[in-house]
């Protein structure tokens, strides 16, 4: 069990004074000195973002890829230069080809670039770990694999498809979250959750043997989701009750203010900038 992570929010759709904003996530975790970098958001804010925020790459011990969205993995190519030594988890379907088709909008291509793609595939192969089951990181760290896709509400969230046609739709089965065993309970970190949080916080609790969630940090694609989809995902929120919740990313305007009316002060939205550690009581600004 650990008592003290570190959480610092990097790059988000939003950000503090001083630091670069872009459409993507990523976050530096820091548990017993150990340090990993989860995503790297869309490439343009993570380096100044990290340098500003005094998080040195160069010292990272593992970079996990939730996904292999455009958002998250843009900045592969700059970790893996600046981190020589890290271990890579990343989902072997990362790297395949996906569009976002909009009605009367042109394919979208949303897929991991060329240029990131072949940065981790020049990795030497000792130190890339490809993520096809729950499996631990380190003591109290774990990557939940893919997500068994249960909950008849949750879907992927978007448009998303594997060819530009839109004939075949992406299921998103890279799709992976983080957890660390805390004394406290589970702090659960998601990428963009196309899994949903129901079906990730279960799968989590149930593969960890860890019932209690002490928090829950990350995008939650509830951008599109119907009502009935974001009360049930409130029930579940109630029911697990977190100390906190911190929806970032591509959680959705409308969906964070449907948590925080449902679950009070304890969902604070997350911004680039925004850190805690969990040995505080609480997680306020
Ligand atoms: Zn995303
Ligand atoms: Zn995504």
């Amino acid at each position: 069990m650990v008592s003290d992570v570190q959480i610092r929010i990097l790059v988000d759709n939003r950000a503090d004074k001083g630091l670069v904003e872009e459409h993507g996530f990523s976050v530096w975790l820091e548990v017993f000195g150990r340090k990993i970098l989860f995503d790297t958001g869309q490439g343009k804010a993570l380096l100044p973002n990290a340098d500003t925020m005094e998080c040195n790459l160069e010292l990272i011990d593992a970079l996990v890829l939730s996904h292999g969205h455009y958002d998250h993995s843009g900045a592969v190519a700059d970790v893996v230069q600046r981190a020589g030594s890290s271990r890579i988890f990343c989902h072997a379907n990362a790297f395949v080809p996906r569009y976002s088709i909009e009605s009367g909008e042109p394919p979208r291509n949303i897929a991991m670039s060329l240029h990131n793609g072949e940065a981790l595939f020049s990795v030497p192969d000792n130190r890339v770990r490809w993520v096809t089951r729950p499996r631990m990181i380190a003591s109290g760290i774990g990557i939940s694999g893919p997500i068994p896709r249960l909950h008849p509400l949750e879907d992927t969230g978007g448009p998303f498809f594997l060819d530009p046609e839109g004939r075949h739709s992406d299921p998103i089965r890279d799709d992976m979250a983080m957890w660390i065993e805390t004394d406290r309970g589970l702090v659960i970190l998601t990428g963009c959750c196309h899994s949903g949080l129901i079906n990730t916080v279960e799968h989590i609790r149930a593969v960890s043997g860890v019932e209690k969630v002490y928090g829950v940090i990350g995008g939650l694609h509830l951008v599109n989701a119907s009502r009935d989809r974001l009360e049930s995902t409130c029930h579940a929120l109630r029911q697990w009750n977190p100390a906190f919740v911190v929806p970032c990313h591509c959680t959705g305007e409308e969906a964070q203010s449907y948590l925080r009316v449902a679950l009070g002060e304890r969902v604070i939205s997350g911004y680039a900038g925004f850190g805690f550690n969990t040995s505080q009581k609480t997680v306020s600004l």
